[in-house]
């Protein structure tokens, strides 16, 4: 009998995969891989990786060893950030699908490109970036959380998006100065309970990272709450500046 009912479970797991073959998250072609993307879309992605400054994750001049000048210059208090991909068409429309679509396979393609980007620390706790609670409101659902809950399933390390919240809304950053975009941010963010990040390490979650100035925003509180160590990982990072004024 046991027999008959492993059988029967294995056909109807090879029905749900041929039912639902895995789609590429970038132009929806089948691909074997779930998660992944087909070989045309993976030329046209950038993969960042860990390379770049050990600490802001930036592509390095040449010249530079193994921190970027700013970082060397000024610590950041992110010390570590981490992004999957560069900001382009093609990441730009998953973040896109991703924040007014709900896509829970979008958030594990994403998962499965930043995962290994994590330092592996079973203490550590992945925090998403939250949104104002009326934004959360108007579209439901937390777009980082979604990602920071693929992720925490597939790290086995903890998530918790409560832990941080927005307590004011501020305007969309797009078009602003690096000066302007830490004024609007600053006071923006607060801890909603000390004891769980004192002494720990927090991992913040992000879709796209642009100049930095609201993950530096959760990171400043954060510290002040305790946190040993602020680290980022975000889908995309804007790598070239003139692609902030878009
Ligand atoms: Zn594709
Ligand atoms: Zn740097």
């Amino acid at each position: 009998m046991a027999k008959l009912a492993d059988i029967v479970r294995a056909c109807a797991r090879s029905a749900l995969d041929f039912a639902l073959p895995p789609r590429c998250a970038g132009c929806g072609t089948i691909v074997p891989d779930v998660h992944s993307f087909c070989p045309e879309c993976w030329k046209a992605v950038e993969f960042l990786g860990d390379r770049g400054c050990a600490c802001c994750g930036l592509p390095l001049q040449a010249t530079e060893q193994t921190h970027c000048a700013r970082c060397l210059a000024r610590p950041p208090r992110i010390v570590r950030s981490r992004a999957a991909v560069s900001y382009d068409d093609l990441s730009r429309s998953l973040a896109i699908r991703l924040k007014y679509g709900r896509k829970v396979a979008i958030a594990r393609t994403m998962a499965h490109y930043m995962a290994p980007l994590v330092a592996p620390d079973p203490e550590a706790i992945l925090v998403p970036v939250p949104l104002h609670r009326t934004r959360l409101w108007s579209r439901g659902f937390n777009q980082s959380a979604l990602v920071a809950r693929e992720l925490s399933r597939r790290l086995k390390i903890a998530a918790d998006p409560l832990l941080l919240q927005r307590i004011r809304r501020t305007p969309p950053l797009k078009g602003m100065s690096p000066l302007q975009r830490r004024k609007t941010v600053a006071g923006a963010f607060r801890v909603t309970d000390k004891s769980a990040v004192a002494g720990k390490t927090v991992v913040l979650v992000d879709d796209v990272l642009t100049t930095g100035s609201t993950a530096e925003a959760c990171a400043r509180v954060l510290k002040r709450a305790g946190a040993a160590r602020v680290e980022l990982v975000s889908w995309a990072r804007v790598v070239k500046p003139s692609q902030l004024m878009r």
